[in-house]
């Protein structure tokens, strides 16, 4: 069993806004019962963007952000408003290294107005919080969960993410509380 204590980073990649990053950092530490720092911020990396398309690759960013580790024990949670993509997709939410223990997410897709819909802060707040923690649970050691209820419930649909729940199933809890 690890004794250290693991510490949760979040870090705004450019423009993010404040108030809810301290909103979503506080909730992400609440869910897993562990700190959290929010650090000032970078900018989006120019070797990650994609002109063509005004998306940032998800892989480059991962890289960039392990880079910012100040110890083994943080687990890093970028987060932007760009769209991104990486090998395998042509867009995603969000993308994680779990050796890397780096997690991205975007607000692009998650915005209301992405699908030309009044702007909800309340519902972007959720998606985005839902999102997050799937992505840092990954790098905490969960695996996806079949319970569409759940957290961990693999979702790439705003149906899906605004189906599930912001907690962890009875099964993934256990397990986690068992792996950390
Ligand atoms: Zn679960």
């Amino acid at each position: 069993m690890k004794r250290h204590r693991t510490k949760i980073v979040v870090v705004p990649l450019g423009e993010v806004d404040f108030f809810q990053l301290n909103k979503l950092a506080g909730n992400l530490s609440a869910l897993f019962s562990l700190p959290s720092d929010i650090l000032q911020g970078m900018k989006l990396p120019k070797e990650a963007y994609k002109l063509t398309t005004n998306q940032y690759f998800s892989t480059v960013i991962l890289q960039k952000l392990e880079l910012l580790k100040a110890s083994q024990r943080e687990v890093i949670l970028g987060i932007l408003e760009e769209d991104l993509y990486n090998a395998g997709d042509a867009y995603v939410i969000g993308d994680s290294d779990r050796l890397a223990k780096c997690a991205v997410v975007s607000y692009n897709r998650i915005r209301m107005e992405f699908y030309g819909l009044p702007e909800d802060d309340k519902q972007i707040f959720k998606r985005m919080l839902k999102e997050s923690a799937r992505h840092l649970g990954k790098v905490l050691g969960l695996r996806s969960c079949r319970n569409p209820r759940c957290v961990m419930y693999y979702s790439d649909t705003m149906y899906d993410i605004d189906q599930k729940s912001e907690k962890l199933c009875d099964i993934c809890r256990r397990t986690y509380y068992k792996i950390r």
